[in-house]
């Protein structure tokens, strides 16, 4: 495992299938939803081989797009020390972008002292990657991910997503409702108004905000405009590591779609 968190395999099998998406229907939309008339940010950029931080600025320019960089800490991933996530503050610190960390793991926090912590702008987290009854650990963003019996992956699925908006420290929920390859189609059956309302709640008793994702189509329309009308906030998310980052298409259609507005926006606070 060279990369284990990579998901561009994920997005490579998932577009050229093209059916794993929760609304797959607006792949084939006439004409493209404009871009809003209010700043909009991508807060889910990854730096990469592919993407340096001087290009990913050029594309944010280009696009009038705000980029916020995220990286993920713990083992496995670039950042496990302080001294590790010192030095990435400070290098990203001088160019024009918000500063985040997106954690995988539960308790990640407690590798790295609060001070360093206080300084960056925002965490991001999803719930993909759920802990094992047995230990271990089920990605299940990955195409190969098995599921065999759909309630009993539910209610895990909750319970995972319950403590990560329960008990981490966490600004944005990315992915929000993605469902694995073998169930996504199941999408509107599976998350029941009670399971997203629980969701919808959770968020808002500590004022997460929803990341609309780009790559995966995921929350759909009746989850955003359910949450917008919780008075929840959102974000947009590409998740890239390539020319993809502030390239927007199902975000923009989401936004015009459900009316979404500047006051409906999460704007991390820039330390
Ligand atoms: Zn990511």
């Amino acid at each position: 495992m060279s990369h284990p968190y990579s998901r561009r395999t994920f997005i490579h099998t998932s577009v050229m299938a093209g059916a794993v998406l929760a609304a797959p229907r607006h792949l084939f939309a006439a004409t493209a939803a404009p871009k809003p008339p209010f700043p909009v940010a991508d807060y889910h950029v990854h730096l990469s081989p592919t993407l340096s931080i001087e290009q990913a600025v050029n594309l944010g320019k280009q696009r009038q797009v705000q980029i916020g960089i995220v990286e993920h800490p713990g083992p496995g991933f670039p950042i496990n020390t302080d001294a590790d996530l010192k030095q990435y503050l400070e290098r990203l610190r001088t160019y024009p972008v918000r500063i985040g960390l997106q954690p995988v793991y539960a308790g990640w926090s407690k590798s790295f002292s609060k001070t360093l912590l206080d300084q960056l702008d925002y965490v991001l987290m999803d719930a993909l990657t759920l802990p094992r009854p047995d230990g271990g650990w089920l990605a299940i963003w990955q195409i190969d991910t098995m599921v065999d019996d759909e309630e009993e992956f539910m209610t895990r699925y909750m319970q995972f997503i319950e403590q990560v908006l329960t008990t981490e420290p966490i600004d944005i929920f990315a992915w929000p409702t993605f469902l694995p390859v073998p169930i996504a189609r199941q999408y509107s059956q599976l998350w029941t108004h009670q399971r997203t309302q629980r969701i919808i709640d959770l968020a808002h008793a500590r004022k997460i905000a929803i990341e609309i994702n780009e790559v995966a189509h995921v929350p759909d329309e009746t989850f955003i405009t359910a949450a917008k009308r919780a008075a929840l906030k959102f974000t947009f998310g590409t998740d890239s590591r390539n020319q993809n980052a502030a390239h927007f298409y199902y975000c923009y259609q989401m936004a015009q779609k459900c009316g979404l507005t500047e006051a409906d926006m999460f704007v991390p606070k820039k330390k």
